[in-house]
């Protein structure tokens, strides 16, 4: 990859000209700056290792765009106005806005800890409920959306088959993430609301068609659309999010500016399970990483996230933090050689644009030692 000769990825896909990131199987060539909008947490409970490794290898990526000279303008959202936050908050006598903060901040502590950077933009919906109400004007406007018992909701009968997704898996996947296809009221099952009526007692904001407050999608469309404008580069945020979510936020962003695809790229993160089940609080089947970091250094936890293909969900073992405590030993003794060769900066280098291949990266550096492990230690921010 180094040499201006074509070559294959790892998984057989076409490779980029060297110098030029390779991301999801395919050359994207970049904006400058770069633009990255990251679906962040509802900060109802504390953060999770599946959190974490989204949030890490959003991270990672724009420190390999930033290693290539070209400057990265980051989106990683709050959705503080959620159902799930709501309950949270009111069961514990609280506001769900100060309650939310509380969260945050023990969020921030664990991004901090893992050496994440802070955003660029770090939106609330809360914030951005007005840029919802103008677009649901917009989407009432160009026809894809409609009105209905103060309800506006977007046409989203064609959002599966553009995902590749069949209707019986899309349906399921609408009701498993709160979406409620079987709503009678709604024109089609994939229809989804922009704005809503609140439950009594809920947050709630005026609007033409009524008080009431945003739809999921449509926070993170009109948080994008305020903070990066109507296309970003990539769409980031776990696996789980691909649909509805990304599929409704992107759907809704090309519906009122006529830019398609809203996001030219997605970084999303295979999920993170413990003993072969998915790791969320709604179950209780978790790892926090405030517990994860206990007695062990933080770019071991953070090199034990990132050496695997991104794409893939993976099961966490306390072992595999061992190992990665045993790895980061390994690149701190490669880098204090004086020197090395050459070309292996150059490899480090291509291996993270080649889908950011951190594994390979890591080889090359214990292998070749010196520039080259300074080199991922310093992308990787593995200090
Ligand atoms: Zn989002």
């Amino acid at each position: 990859m180094s040499t201006s000769v074509e070559s294959t990825g790892r998984d057989g896909s076409r490779a980029a000209p060297a110098g030029l990131l390779t991301l999801g199987g395919a050359p994207l060539p970049l904006t400058v700056p770069a633009r990255v909008y990251v679906c962040g947490i509802t900060p109802y409970d504390v953060t999770h290792l599946g959190h974490a490794a989204t949030f890490v290898w959003a991270d990672v990526l724009t420190r390999v765009v930033r290693m290539t000279g070209v400057d990265t303008v980051v989106t990683r959202n709050i959705t503080d106005v959620d159902d799930v936050l709501t309950r949270a908050a009111a069961e514990r006598g609280r506001g769900y806005d100060e309650f939310g903060l509380t969260q945050e901040f023990w969020f921030d502590r664990d991004m901090a800890d893992l050496h994440v950077r802070p955003p660029t933009h770090a939106p609330h919906a809360r914030h951005h409920v007005t840029h919802v109400v103008r677009l649901a004007a917009a989407l009432l406007a160009t026809g894809a959306a409609y009105e209905r018992d103060g309800h506006v909701f977007f046409r989203g009968a064609g959002v599966p088959a553009a995902t590749g997704l069949d209707r019986a898996a899309a349906l399921a996947l609408s009701r498993e993430y709160g979406d409620r296809p079987d709503d009678p009221l709604r024109d089609d099952p994939f229809d989804v609301p922009v704005w809503h009526p609140s439950a009594p007692g809920d947050p709630a904001w005026p609007s033409p068609w009524g008080p009431g407050r945003p739809g999921w999608h449509a926070e993170c469309a009109a948080m994008a659309l305020a903070t990066l404008g109507g296309v970003v580069d990539v769409l980031a945020g776990g696996a789980d999010l691909a649909f509805p979510h990304h599929a409704y936020q992107s759907a809704m962003a090309s519906a009122v500016t006529g830019a398609a695809p809203f996001a030219r790229r997605g970084l999303r993160v295979g999920t993170v399970g413990l003993a072969g089940a998915k790791m969320a609080k709604s179950t209780g089947n978790l790892v926090l990483v405030n517990d994860v970091l206990q007695g062990r250094p933080a770019a071991a936890v953070r090199l034990m996230l990132l050496h695997r293909d991104w794409r893939e969900p993976w099961d966490y073992r306390p072992e595999d933090v061992d190992a990665a405590v045993g790895r980061l030993e390994e690149l701190y003794v490669a880098a204090g050689i004086r020197s090395g060769s050459a070309g292996a900066v150059d490899r480090v280098r291509a291996a993270l644009l080649d889908d950011l291949d951190v594994p390979a990266a890591v080889g090359v550096a214990i292998e070749a030692g010196g520039d080259a492990a300074r080199q991922v230690i310093r992308t990787l921010a593995l200090q």
